[in-house]
Order: C-alpha cells, then structure tokens, then sequence
C-alpha cells in the first residue's frame, strides 16, 4: 500500500517536473497542449489564441525590428515592447539638447509621435504544415545533393505563391530537423512611430550589474504606434497615414499577479538547442563557453581600465562593453547551470538507453544503429575546427584595427575612390581609442597563439616566435606604428599614395603586418576552417533528423516540441519565484521599495530619477498600485529565450499583465536543458508600466484608447505570497 503511494506521487512529480517547458507551435495546440493548459487555469480556447477563421491573439503580436517581440494594446496600433528592443530607435532621435535616453521621450498628442525610418513589424497572418509539399519529389533522389535541390526548390516555390504577388513575405521554416515543415506568412508595416520611453533610469534600471538577475527592477518598456494608409494597409512614411487599426489588441487586466497564477507568452524564441548529442553539449559547456568567457573576462578587463581613466573613453565604450558583457554573464550561469543538472550525464544516460532501445530489434539497428558512433566521430573532428571559429570570433576580430584594415582593403579592392574611402572609414575611427586597441592586439594575439593548435598558426605568428622572440609587445608596438591604418591622419597620407597608384598602394600593403596577419588569419578561416565545417555540419543536419525521428518512436506518448527558431511559439507556465540555493527563497515579485533600496545617485546602475522618488515618497499611485505598494517586476516559469525581450505575459483570460525582457541567471541554461526548478522569466508588471506613463510621465491620456479590466471578484490572496 505504501509503495503504490510512492510510486503515485513520482509520477505526479515527475509529470510536474516537465510541465513548463516547452515553446509550442500554434496551430498545434489542439488535442493534449490546450487540454494541459486549461487544467492549470487557461479559460480561452485555441481558436482564439491562433485562428485562421477569427481574429485572435496571435493578430496582436509582432516581430518588433530585427530580433525582438511586440504586442497591440488598442485598437489604434499602439504598442509595447521592451525599452532594450527600442533602445536603437530611442538614441537615433537623442542629441545633446534632446536627450531622450537620459531623460525619456513622450508625446504629448499623435503630431508629436517620432517617425523611424528603417524600423518595421511583421505580423504572422497564418502559418501552415507544408511538410507534404516541401518533400513532394525527394523519394526520386539518389543523392543527398539530389535530395536537398529539390526541397530548395519546393521551399522556394512555396514561399512565392504565399507571397500573393509582394502582399507578404513568406518562409519556410524547418521543425524537428527537417521532419516537418512550416510555412509561416507574414505582413510587414514600415510606420512605426516612437509614442513614448521612460528614461534609461527606469528603463534600463540596474544596467549590467542587474543584466540576467532576479531579483529585477527594471521599467524596461517603451511604446510605439503602427500606422497604415487610409486602407489599413502597409505604406511607407506619410504625414497622410494614419494609426493602424488591428484584428485583436491586448484588454490589459488590472487585478494583478498572484502566485501560482496561469500565465503564458506569445512571442519570438531566437534559437536553443535540446537535442543536442552529449559530447556537443560537453564541448560546448567545458571548452568553448569557458574560452569565450575567459576572453571576454580579459577585453572587458581591458576596456574599464581604459574607461575609468577618462570620460571620453567610458562614452565611445559604453555600448561595445555592453555587448560584450551581456552574453559574458549569460555563458557563466549557463555554465554552472548545466553543470548543476549534470546535463552531459543525463544525455550519456539517455543515450545509453537509447542504444539498448536500438539494439532490441534487427529493424531499428538497421535504421537507427549508426546514429551515435556518427555523431561521436563528427563531433570530434568538429571540435578542433569550432576552437578556432570561436577564436576568430573572440579573439582575433575583437581587435578593432583589424575590422578597419578588413573594410579599408575591401574598399581598395573595389576601386572605391580615395576620398570617398576616407570619408566612409572617419565613422569607425570616431569610437576607438587607439591605446586600448593596440592592447587589445598584444593580449588577444598572445591568446590566439596559446590556445589554438600549431596547424592554425597563421605564418606570422611563427615570425614572431623568430624575429621578435615571441615578444608580443615589441611586435604590436611595430605594428601599431606603421601601419597604413594605425590613425585617420595616416590612412588619409596612405589613400593619397593609392590615389596617384592603385597598384603601389595594393603592394605596401602586402607589406604591412597588420594587412599580411588580416589575410593570413582570413585564410586560414575560409580555406580551411568554414570549408571542413560546412560539409561536417551538413552531415550533422542529416543526422539530427533521423535522430529526433527515432526518439519521436522511442517515446511515442511524449510531447515534442521544436527547437527555437525565430517563429511565433507558445509557453506557459505559472507565477513563481525560485530557491536557487540552500536557505535562500526568491519571492515572485518586486516592488517600488526595492528600486528605492537599491538607488544610489553616486552609482550611474543605480541612479533614479527625483520624480520617481517623489512619487513613492506621497505614495501617489493612481490606481496602479496594491494596498500601498508599487509592483514593479515578476517572474513566473515560462519557457523564453533570446527574441522572446518584448513579448506579452498574458493571464488566464487571455489579458495582458506584464512585458518579457529577461531570464534568471540561475536558468540561463535552459537554452540547453531547461530546469523547472530554476528557470524563470522576468517581466515588468503591467501596473508599473502603466503607472510610468500616467503618474511618472504624465502621459495619462495614451491610457483612455486601452481597455483596462478589472474582475469584481478578488482572487485569493496566499498567506506567504511574497515566496516561492
Ligand atoms: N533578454 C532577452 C532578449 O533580449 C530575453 C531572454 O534571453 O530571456 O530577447
């Protein structure tokens, strides 16, 4: 009796255990995903949430710019999206006198909405299973050459007829592998105006430091409008347009967040990778995340050093640091994350099993038998090539002088006339300082030369090694005093010989050092690196197919879903916060109190503007806050990934409660492996935003085209509802 209990309650674990993750294809939700969303909570249907009959939600989410989420929340094309995703858009329109990043931007009627040339959403008009149609033919192949032209040429058949003549734009995605196919519609409007952005220290509150944490501060919003013609159509920029009327919009609910609450996001997953074989996931969790952070470590370590010495340096820096840091942090949790689940040992686990499952039948050996001694033999040649990819990438083309002489020699190679080189190159001089640059070249040489086998030594290195007794610094030293790009002044007195003599000029430039290394180490990628990966990846592709295939038969009752890959998913989950550590409980959600204990005006992360201190001190809250509190951020156990900044948190009815823009640093790893236990998503309460732009910014009026609800009935409050 007591056995059959245990046994019980395992298996109810261990179906909790995987309940959150997973980032679902929309019009797959019929049959168990809808049945297993509406037994925790979910009130629609999902018809409503994906619909080619009906209006429904996913008709009030976008593909905002080039990599991030948005989502309609009135019926006149206003929108909202992290202030991260606008960040670009708001820095374009900031000057000296005007600037909006510092300060934050809000319009105060339509005429002053900001126009951005440039930027555009896409909305998903349908999607559909054309795995039939895109392999139609390949059973004719007899080569894998074969087999692959004729599936380009269904995909791009496919894709031009959903075009319908330029109306939208069309792609064919694979799933699983290559196992299944989608074609995914959409339609592009390019008006899309700047409504609104709270100032960087509210929007970007906590900056690096707080950049991957929970808990979180961060008002990170702005709001945009779409604008149509007098159709509702897609139009360029015209003072004529007018604000876009959409299918479905966002209700925002204003009964607020409690724990164990029903939530779910629509959004854009950029890419993860679950099915990785083991010895992968061990190169890529113990050898190359581990090398790129450490030379991350090392160019950040350089750059502050530079920065704190002088203001302009800390400027021209600011955003190159920031790029640099944010997946700096993300690899060093992803790391300790994978290795806190034991994930290379849960996947040697499986794939033993599998190999066990594999050899019960003479069918499956035959079919399936070569699958992991393929992968293995790969990975291991791959393995060599990756190091120097990632060293190429981290190291040798983090040097900026390289990136110039790259672009200068290209531009000679084009004829390009002198002037005109000169002119196009000042930009890239404007935001580099020449000292830092050149000990950037010593320390990243000297690692490229430590870490990666002799056999990709370019030539140079080997000259160094000889004339220079492997003395880095003498060598950048002479590196960095001739040549021809070493300063704006230099390349103009170069371009001038190159003006006079294409030819000549082409020739000292075989000379130089710094050119001879740029083509050395360009070399060494394209003609050895790139050319041995694509065949050996290509394979992998293949393999991988029929790799999902036999799990898919190994597991028939499991629910699959596809890696991420830029196309509108699913998720859901719950409010929740999370243990990541013996003795310590994060609660779910953080208020105003915290981004008042965390402000310090001596600390740029930390400093918060007056008003907004103001605001806290009257306890002036409007209608936004709960019994004298401001909530201001929440997570809960939805699935996301990179792409997924901007997207909607949506409740059990379906309404809006908050904006995605981030995910714990604890569950960083869930690109890989994901961890119910860890995993989060951080989102700004909608309340917060709310209150931003009526009591902050004063720009209430945005408020009266939204609908706000509010149900009669409270929820109930928990006891211990600050905790996990
Ligand atoms: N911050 C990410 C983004 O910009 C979201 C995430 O990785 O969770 O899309």
């Amino acid at each position: 009796m007591k056995r059959q209990f245990l046994a019980i309650l395992i298996l109810i674990a261990s179906f909790n255990a995987k309940a959150d993750e997973g980032m679902w294809l929309l019009s797959l939700l019929d049959g168990y995903t809808i049945e297993d969303m509406q037994s925790k909570g979910f009130k629609l249907t999902a018809e409503d949430i994906y619909s080619v009959n009906q209006a429904c939600l996913k008709d009030a989410v976008v593909i905002f710019g080039g990599g991030c989420t948005g989502e309609l929340i009135s019926p006149d094309g206003l929108l909202l999206t992290n202030h991260h995703c606008g960040y670009g858009t708001i820095q374009s329109h900031s000057s000296v006198e005007n600037d909006y990043l510092t300060d934050g931007f809000w319009a105060m009627s339509r005429e002053e909405e900001l126009p951005n040339p440039g930027l555009s959403v896409r909305f998903l008009r349908y999607m559909d299973d054309v795995t039939g149609d895109v392999l139609d033919g390949t059973e004719n192949a007899d080569t894998r050459e074969e087999y692959e032209a004729i599936i380009q040429g269904n995909v791009a058949s496919i894709a031009a007829v959903a075009n319908a003549e330029g109306k939208y734009e069309s792609t064919v995605r694979p799933m699983f592998y290559g196992n299944q196919y989608f074609l995914f519609v959409y339609e592009r409007y390019n008006d899309v105006r700047l409504v609104g952005a709270p100032p960087s220290s509210i929007g970007n509150f906590g900056r690096d430091n707080d950049n991957w944490m929970w808990p979180r501060h961060t008002g990170d919003f702005s709001v945009f409008r779409i604008y149509a013609n007098s159709e509702n159509e897609p139009a360029g920029y015209s003072a004529e347009n007018v604000p876009y009327q959409p299918r479905k919009f966002f209700e925002i609910s204003m009964d607020g967040i409690e724990k164990g609450d029903f939530t779910m996001i629509l959004g854009y997953p950029g890419s993860t990778q679950q099915f990785l074989y083991s010895r992968a996931l061990k190169h890529f969790a113990e050898v190359s995340m581990p090398m790129r952070v450490d030379l991350r470590t090392e160019r950040m370590e350089i750059m502050d050093r530079y920065m704190q010495q002088s203001d302009e340096v800390r400027i021209q820096y600011a955003s190159k640091y920031r790029g640099v840091s944010n997946a700096w942090k993300k690899w060093q949790g992803a790391i300790r994350g994978l290795e806190r689940l034991d994930a290379v040992q849960k996947k040697v686990k499986f794939e033993n099993e599998f190999r066990e499952w594999v050899g019960e039948s003479e069918d499956r050996t035959e079919a399936y038998g070569d699958l992991l001694p393929s992968f293995e033999e790969i990975y291991t040649e791959l393995e060599h090539f990756d190091v120097i990819r990632d060293l190429m990438g981290e190291a040798v083309f983090a040097i900026e002088i390289l990136r110039i002489a790259s672009a200068v020699e290209y531009m000679m190679m084009d004829s390009i006339p002198a002037e005109e080189i000169l002119n196009r190159s000042k930009r890239m001089y404007d935001d580099i300082h020449l000292p830092l640059d050149k000990e950037m070249f010593r320390t990243m040489m000297e690692n490229y030369n430590d870490l990666s086998p002799v056999e990709f030594h370019p030539d140079i290195l080997q000259e160094v090694n000889e004339k220079y007794k492997g003395d880095f610094n003498a060598w950048t030293e002479d590196v960095y005093d001739k040549t021809p790009v070493r300063s704006l002044e230099a390349l103009g007195d170069f371009l001038r010989i190159y003006e006079r003599n294409q030819g000549k000029a082409m020739k000292k430039l075989k000379k130089d050092d710094l050119f001879i290394a740029l083509d050395q180490f360009r070399n060494i990628y394209t003609q050895r690196v790139r050319p041995a990966e694509s065949v050996l990846t290509e394979s992998l592709e293949h393999l991988y197919k029929r790799w999902v295939k036999a799990r898919f038969e190994m597991k028939p009752g499991k629910r699959f879903y596809p890696d991420a890959n830029f196309t509108m998913r699913l998720t859901y989950g719950e409010v929740k916060g999370y243990s990541p550590e013996d003795a310590v409980k994060f609660g779910y959600h953080t208020t105003l109190s915290g981004v008042i204990e965390k402000s310090r005006q001596d600390q740029p992360d930390y400093v918060i503007p007056e008003k907004l201190r103001e605001l806290y001190e009257d306890k002036d809250y409007g209608d936004y806050g709960v019994d004298g509190t401001m909530p201001v951020c929440f997570t809960a156990s939805n699935h996301t990934s990179g792409g997924n900044s901007g997207s909607p948190v949506i409740d059990a009815e379906g309404r809006l409660i908050g904006i995605n823009f981030d995910r714990n640093w604890h569950g960083t790893m869930s690109d890989e492996m994901y961890d119910p236990g860890m995993c989060r998503n951080i989102a700004v309460d909608i309340r917060y935003i709310l209150f931003i732009i009526d009591r902050f910014a004063g720009a209430g009026y945005l408020l009266d085209e939204m609908v706000l609800v509010e149900e009669e009935a409270p929820t109930v409050v928990e006891a211990d509802a600050g905790m996990n």
